[in-house]
């Protein structure tokens, strides 16, 4: 099944092209890249990549279709983002496939939760885009919001089709024409969400996809002056590249970043529930979730029986091949990755934190494929390297405190603000920690997944909002216009 998606794709010719101005085209340049199967370490197809004069071609149609587009009723949006909504819950299937053979993701995991949550986004676009106001009143005055223009959207490969919906869904249902840029290392399912679009019979040009390398394609958005706002999502360090690029024009800059995201187990909390779940949490998609909640903060007294419940649940686990319906943890998903937690496992051992499972090398039983050990250190301390450093990974960090101020001082003590979690029966002393927490989101009890929350971080985790109706007025120029009518006339939306 896998590689009918690949042959799929390279049947239809998309493997060798872009999507520009409703048409897929070869790209400039006879550059390309392979893909590679993390559960193999082989590659598995090869994409063709696009140039810095590939963006120009596609701001061109962009910058064309977003003076129809921009103008388009909301109502008519909706509808071409239902369209969208209905044909990705129709190709579900392929898409699975595709994000768990380009990141490794377990095949379970992809269908019932990479792939769901990521049309959820467009499902929130389309009813932001039916109910949104766009104008309203205030005295004299009427606020219009309306489009800021055409986007660049730059992605990265850990939730491949959830970053691309978050951002397309919302910025084409508040009229912005976009360029996207997937990660060159998760290319399948955004070759097969371009197929969506141009199946669903949107406008050429209000949505173009320019494969690429971030420091070519990236760059070339980033620095285009004709791109009125890049949405990025990726390495603190790639994001403030992408800022500086963006800096001499003027351009709004989204970015959605690293974390470090505390859990704090507060001492009333029923550690039965919240230590297994936390776990569950921190080693979601491999712990590859820029939000995973990797650093576990614990009453001290009570850490032994913390160690106890947290090893049991990740005994549970079973890490293999990703298309078997019994593996709940696939592979990391490149070689860079499976690098970068390595060195991190090897970095906590040597700071003398204490390995309570996992640890260096490969599961047992597994000799090749970016397969990692799922890892659990104990009596870690807040200023390790591994309590500081995003190592988006299976490394999860349980951090004793001795008083709950001490707790909400480790959990605010990184660079980084993007998630964080609170447990506790005593909702009032949760809440008043979650008060105190300097993040995007706090979740308290371990809610279900909200769509319309907004997310996005404090700090060093980034600028903005993405998802919900917060997510959305990312992508929207406020127009005040003065003199408008009298201030006794009723408003309108
Ligand atoms: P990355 O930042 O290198 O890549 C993300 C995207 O940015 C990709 O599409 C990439 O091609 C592009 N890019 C890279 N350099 C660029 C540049 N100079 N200009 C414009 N675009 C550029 O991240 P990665 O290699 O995919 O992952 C590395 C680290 O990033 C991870 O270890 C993790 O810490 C972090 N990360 C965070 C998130 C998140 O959701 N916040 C997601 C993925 C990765």
């Amino acid at each position: 099944m896998n590689s009918s998606i690949v042959e799929r794709l390279r049947r239809a010719g998309h493997l060798d092209r872009i999507f520009v101005d409703g048409e897929w085209v070869l790209p400039e340049t006879p550059a390309r890249s392979a893909v590679i199967d993390p559960s193999t370490e082989e590659p598995v197809a090869e994409i063709a990549l696009g140039s810095a004069r590939d963006v120009a071609e596609a701001v061109v149609a962009a910058r064309r279709a977003f003076a129809t587009w921009s103008v388009s009723s909301a109502p008519s949006r909706a509808l071409l983002l239902d369209r969208i909504h209905a044909l990705i819950l129709e190709r579900a299937e392929l898409f699975a496939q595709a994000i768990s053979l380009e990141m490794g993701a377990a095949i379970g995991f992809a269908r019932l939760t990479q792939v769901p949550s990521a049309a959820e986004h467009i499902r929130v676009a389309r009813d932001n885009a039916r109910t949104y106001p766009f104008v309203t009143h205030r005295g004299d005055m009427a606020l219009v919001r309306e489009a800021i223009g055409v986007c660049g959207l730059i992605t990265p490969w850990n939730w491949p089709l959830y970053q691309i919906t978050a951002k397309v869904g919302a910025a084409l249902a508040a009229g912005c024409t976009v360029v996207l840029k997937p990660s060159e290392l998760s290319p399948l399912s955004a070759l097969l969400f371009a197929e969506v679009v141009h199946d669903a019979g949107l406008p050429p040009g209000v949505f173009n996809l320019v494969n690429g390398s971030g420091t070519e394609v990236g760059a070339a958005l980033a620095e285009h002056p004709d791109v009125d706002m890049i949405s990025f999502t990726g390495s603190t360090r790639a994001g403030v590249l992408v800022a500086q690029a963006a800096a001499p024009t003027v351009k709004r800059v989204a970015q959605e970043l690293g974390g470090k995201s505390p859990n704090v187990i507060l001492p009333d909390a029923d550690l039965s529930v919240a230590v297994p779940k936390g776990v569950a949490a921190a080693f979601r998609n491999v712990g590859q979730s820029c939000s995973a909640p990797t650093r576990m903060i614990v009453p001290r007294a009570r850490l032994p029986e913390v160690e106890r419940l947290a090893l049991e649940a990740a005994s549970a686990f079973v890490v293999g091949d990703p298309r078997s319906q019994q593996t709940t943890h696939g592979p990391v998903a490149n070689r860079a990755q499976f690098n970068r937690v390595q060195e991190m496992i090897g970095i906590g051992m040597a700071e003398g934190a204490q390995l309570l499972c996992g640890g260096l090398g490969r599961p047992e039983g597994l000799d090749r494929g970016f397969y990692c050990r799922p890892t659990i250190f104990s009596a870690v301390h807040s200023q390790m390297q591994i309590a500081q450093e995003e190592i988006f990974g299976p490394v999860l960090a349980i951090i004793p405190y001795d008083s709950v101020d001490e707790a909400v001082e480790i959990a605010n003590d990184t660079v980084y603000g993007l998630g964080a979690h609170v447990q506790g029966q005593d909702l009032a002393a949760a809440r008043a920690v979650a008060a105190r927490i300097r993040s995007g989101q706090v979740h308290i009890n371990y809610p279900a997944w909200n769509p319309d929350a907004p997310f996005g971080g404090y700090k060093r985790s980034g600028n903005g909002r993405e998802y919900g109706i917060e997510g959305f007025e990312e992508y929207l120029e406020t127009k005040a216009i003065l003199g408008f009518q009298d201030a006794s006339a009723p408003s309108s939306n």
